[in-house]
């Protein structure tokens, strides 16, 4: 009778720390989430895929860019999978708070949509809809300069290359192109692909996996549809 008591009691005792642990896990993941959002997607584009589709594109107001990945965006994502999205109406889009590193956005965050344009209106979008939803940790410009400082700190043509993976029109395995740009960054990117204007399946995004800092790359919780078949063109530019 004593025993079965005190077992009762323990079993009491365990389930109330259950209870309390499963508390204490549900105050740090809210605590954790309390930005609104689990990680950022860094999305690079390749110009030559956006460029080669049916739609084709127009050049900057600035200039043909590089032949290099470029920025589409720095988007807040839930490890779910899903996204929040134009998260703040009363914060729009100021192109003065980014004058200073105008210059650099033009360089990197290339518009390639039609008409030509100097890129506000790709930047508009992007911080309206994504930006907006990350505004409790950065400012509009803590924003661009944290993808900015992205952008500097990978070189996934490079890795691409090092691997003998050129934009040179050819057809490349997609194993060899995960691979090497794993290797690369570290970590596994999500890789997306396209179809040019013959319905050819081609390389044309990358979605690197940041911390909420928006500068440590971590391995991704979820990756994007990718689209990609087992061989893909890597379009010249
Ligand atoms: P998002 O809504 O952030 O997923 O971005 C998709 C939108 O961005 C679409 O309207 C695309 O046409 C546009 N877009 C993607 N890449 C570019 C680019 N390089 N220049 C201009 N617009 C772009």
């Amino acid at each position: 009778m004593g025993i079965a008591a005190t077992d009762g009691a323990k079993g009491m005792q365990s389930q109330f720390s259950h209870l309390l642990m499963g508390a204490c896990m549900s105050m740090l993941l809210a605590h954790a989430n309390a930005q609104g959002f689990d990680f950022f997607y860094f999305v690079l584009q390749w110009p030559g895929s956006y460029c080669d589709t049916s739609s084709s594109c127009c050049y900057p107001t600035t200039g043909k860019p590089a032949s290099d990945f470029s920025i589409h965006g720095l988007w807040p994502n839930y490890n779910n999978g899903g996204y929040p999205s134009s998260c703040d109406p009363n914060n729009p889009f100021d192109i003065s708070q980014v004058s200073d590193i105008e210059s650099q956005l033009q360089t990197s965050w290339d518009s390639l949509s039609c008409p030509s344009s100097d890129g506000t209106s790709f930047w508009t979008h992007e911080w309206d809809k994504h930006g907006t939803c990350a505004e409790s940790l950065f400012s509009q410009h803590a924003y661009f300069q944290s993808a900015l400082n992205l952008r500097s700190s990978v070189n996934p043509l490079g890795g691409l290359s090092a691997a003998g993976i050129n934009p040179d029109d050819g057809a490349y395995s997609l194993t060899a192109i995960q691979n090497a740009l794993t290797s690369s960054l570290g970590h596994t990117p999500g890789v997306q692909c396209s179809s040019d204007a013959s319905g050819n399946n081609q390389l044309y995004q990358l979605y690197i996996c940041v911390a909420t800092d928006a500068s440590t790359l971590i391995d991704c919780p979820v990756f994007p549809t990718s689209g990609c078949s087992s061989t893909v063109l890597f379009p010249s530019f």
